[in-house]
C-alpha cells in the first residue's frame, strides 16, 4: 500500500520542474494528484504522463495563482473532482533578476506575487477542507536565495517571507491537525535555473559544474531531491515537524 493512498495532493506549478517531479512522486506512492498550472493544456499533459497507481486519478487545472477567482475555482474543481484535498504544495515560481537600481516596480510585484500572494491565496482556500477534515499538509517552497543573493532582492524577500509565512500558518492551524513546512532548495537543475544561465552568459554546463563545486556534496541539485523532501514533510511520519524550514542544498549553506 503506497504511502498516499486515499491522499488527494494539489502541486502548484506542477506542469514542470520541481513540481512535476512532486507529482511524480506521490503518484507513485499511490495519490491522486492536480496538477495546477498558468496554462491548462500544459498541466493537463503532465497530469496524463504521471504514473498512477489503481484507483488513483490526475487532473490538469489551469489557474493563476496570484488570481483569487482562479485559486478558489481551481481548489473547487479539485474537491469535486478528486473528493478532496489533503496535501497542498506551494511551488509555483518565477524569478525576474535584476540588481536594485535596475529592478522595475513591476520586477518586484510579479515575484512577490507568485511567491508570496499565490501561497496565501493557495493556502486559504485549501485550509477551508482542511480544517473541516482536521487534517492537512502543507510544503511551501522558500530558497537558499532567502538568505541573500545579489540580483534577487525580489526573490529572496519572497523566499524569506514564505519562511514567516510558514512558522505562522504553523501556529494558527497546528490545533486542527495541519502541519507546514517549507523546503529550501539549493541548485536544482530546471528551466528556472537553465534561464539563469542564460543570464549570466554561461552555458547550463558551465553553470551546473560551477554550482556543484560551491556544496559539499559535490553536485547539483535534482527535482526528485525536492520531490523526495516534499513526500517526507507531507507524511504522516513527519506528523510531529511544522513551522520549520528544511535546507537541501548538499549542504551549500553551512560550507
Ligand atoms: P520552473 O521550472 O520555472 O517551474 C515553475 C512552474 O510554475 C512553471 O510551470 C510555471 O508556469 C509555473 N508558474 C509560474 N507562475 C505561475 C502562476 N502565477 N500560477 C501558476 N503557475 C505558475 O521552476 P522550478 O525550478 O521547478 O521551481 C519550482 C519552485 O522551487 C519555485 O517556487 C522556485 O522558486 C523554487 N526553487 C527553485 C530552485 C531551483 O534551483 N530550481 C531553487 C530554490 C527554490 P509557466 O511555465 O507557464 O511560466
Amino acid at each position: 500500500m503506497g504511502r498516499f493512498e486515499g491522499r488527494v495532493v494539489t502541486i502548484t506549478g506542477a506542469a514542470r520542474g520541481i513540481g512535476f517531479a512532486a507529482a511524480e512522486r506521490f503518484a507513485t506512492e499511490g495519490a491522486s494528484v492536480a496538477v495546477i498550472d498558468l496554462d491548462e493544456s500544459a498541466a493537463a499533459d503532465a497530469a496524463a504522463r504521471l504514473p498512477l497507481t489503481e484507483g488513483a486519478e490526475a487532473i490538469g487545472v489551469g489557474a493563476d495563482v496570484t488570481s483569487s477567482p482562479d485559486v478558489d475555482k481551481a481548489v473547487t474543481r479539485v474537491v469535486d473532482e478528486l473528493g478532496g484535498l489533503h496535501v497542498l504544495l506551494n511551488n509555483a515560481g518565477i524569478t525576474r533578476d535584476n540588481l536594485l537600481f535596475k529592478m522595475s516596480e513591476d520586477d518586484w510585484d510579479q515575484v512577490v506575487g507568485v511567491h508570496l500572494k499565490g501561497a496565501f491565496l493557495m493556502s486559504r482556500a485549501a485550509q477551508a477542507h482542511f480544517v473541516s477534515q482536521r487534517y492537512g499538509k502543507i510544503v511551501n517552497l522558500s530558497s537558499i536565495s532567502a538568505l541573500g543573493n545579489r540580483g534577487q532582492a525580489n526573490y529572496a524577500a519572497a523566499k524569506m517571507g514564505i519562511q514567516g509565512f510558514t512558522r505562522t500558518l504553523a501556529i494558527e492551524l497546528g490545533p486542527f491537525g495541519i502541519n507546514v513546512n517549507a523546503i529550501a532548495p539549493g541548485f536544482i537543475a530546471t528551466e528556472m535555473t537553465d534561464a539563469t544561465a542564460a543570464r549570466l552568459g554561461l552555458s547550463v554546463e558551465e553553470f551546473r559544474e560551477h554550482t556543484a563545486r560551491a556544496n559539499p556534496i559535490g553536485r547539483v541539485g535534482h527535482p526528485t531531491d525536492i520531490a523526495a523532501t516534499a513526500a517526507f514533510l507531507a507524511g504522516d511520519e513527519a506528523s510531529y515537524i511544522t513551522g520549520q524550514t528544511l535546507y537541501v542544498d548538499g549542504g551549500q549553506t553551512v560550507a
